[in-house]
């Protein structure tokens, strides 16, 4: 957990959903959004961002996801 929080719901962010903020709405800004907000942002399921997360996670192609396994 970060000292960010959630830009709609106010709740903290975690340090995934910051990049996955960044990575869906521009390295530049300083909306983070929780999941469940992110998902309402992108039209999306919290589900489809947790598998995204995953991915970014498993594969480490992004810079911006710090890999579980390095
Ligand atoms: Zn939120």
């Amino acid at each position: 957990m970060t000292n960010h929080r959630c830009c709609r719901c106010g709740c903290g962010v975690t340090s995934d959903e910051i990049a996955l903020s960044m990575k869906l709405q521009g390295k530049q800004t300083r909306q983070y959004l929780c999941l469940d907000c992110q998902a309402a942002y992108s039209n999306t399921t919290r589900q489809r961002l947790q598998a995204l997360l995953d991915r970014y996670h498993r594969t480490g192609i992004c810079s911006l996801f710090a890999r579980q396994n390095p």
